[in-house]
């Protein structure tokens, strides 16, 4: 429950939000691709499709593409990839790679 004292700011728009590390909208706004020190690299040979790697890439770079309703593959979009690893750490297949990126 509130205090009388406690003050609840609400903002309307986006651009009123103070500077944090929480970033709305980042796809849009950041072409993250470039923070990346480390590239992770689909093995389609040992990639099953699970998704796992789609569900847990804090970014959204990663793309399913599909014909109907099946998946065809996973695809990287290292305009946005930032090189967390994430998706590498996650992958059950061991079907992504991670490598230092060149400069
Ligand atoms: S988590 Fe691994 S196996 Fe699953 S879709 Fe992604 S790359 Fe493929
Ligand atoms: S390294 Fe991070 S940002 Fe890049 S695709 Fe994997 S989970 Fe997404």
């Amino acid at each position: 429950m509130s205090k009388k004292s406690d003050k609840i700011i609400i903002f309307k728009k986006e651009k009123d939000l103070p500077s944090s590390a929480v970033s709305f909208h980042s796809m849009e706004y950041n072409k993250t691709g470039r923070w990346r020190n480390f590239r992770p690299v689909i093995d389609y040979d040992k990639c099953n499709k699970c998704m796992i790697c789609w569900k847990f890439c804090p970014e959204g770079a990663i793309r399913i593409k599909k014909k109907g309703n099946e998946v065809i593959k996973l695809e990287i979009n290292y305009e946005y990839c930032k090189g967390c690893g994430i998706c590498w750490e996650e992958c059950p297949a061991g079907a992504i790679d991670i490598e230092e990126e060149e400069d």
